[in-house]
């Protein structure tokens, strides 16, 4: 299936985290603190945790294979959105594609769960559907579930 918004979503994440972040909330992360927030959050959903792997030095992008995530080193962005952009990968796996649904990467399924990992971490930030509004990112909007922990095991 085409990839149909990936830059759209990209673009509207970066000016999303620019405009209303502040850059404690933007900063880089160590290695040790990428690790506890995949911890928590997982904890928190109630999912099972994805392996977490750090690229070789000189890797800038963060991808995700299924239960696995990989993120690039601090000096290359390793920012709580790029985690949260993967982890909401993960759940769009864990949720649809575990299932054998045939989902866009970056669809609105995937859309969905990141606007929910946002807002999760960064609750006086909603903004963020704002942002994908006028952008014209599609995301589900009522995605209040967490990925069942049954489907997991299923
Ligand atoms: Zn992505």
């Amino acid at each position: 299936m085409r990839d149909f918004q990936r830059s759209k979503l990209y673009k509207a994440e970066d000016a999303w985290a620019e405009k209303h972040l502040t850059q404690k909330q933007n900063e880089m992360l160590g290695i040790e603190a990428a690790r506890d927030l995949v911890d928590e959050h997982c904890e928190r959903l109630g999912i099972m945790r994805p392996r977490v792997d750090f690229g070789p030095h000189h890797q800038k992008s963060a991808w995700y294979l299924p239960y696995r995530i990989v993120l690039p080193r601090s000096q290359f962005g390793l920012t709580r959105t790029v985690i949260l952009h993967e982890l909401a990968h993960h759940q769009s796996y864990l949720r649809y594609l575990f299932a054998g649904g045939d989902r866009a990467d970056h669809g609105a399924e995937f859309a969905g769960e990141l606007v929910a990992n946002l807002e999760l971490h960064f609750p006086r930030k909603t903004s963020v559907r704002q942002m994908f509004d006028e952008r014209k990112v599609r995301y589900l909007a009522e995605l209040t579930t967490p990925p069942d922990r049954a489907m997991i095991a299923a």
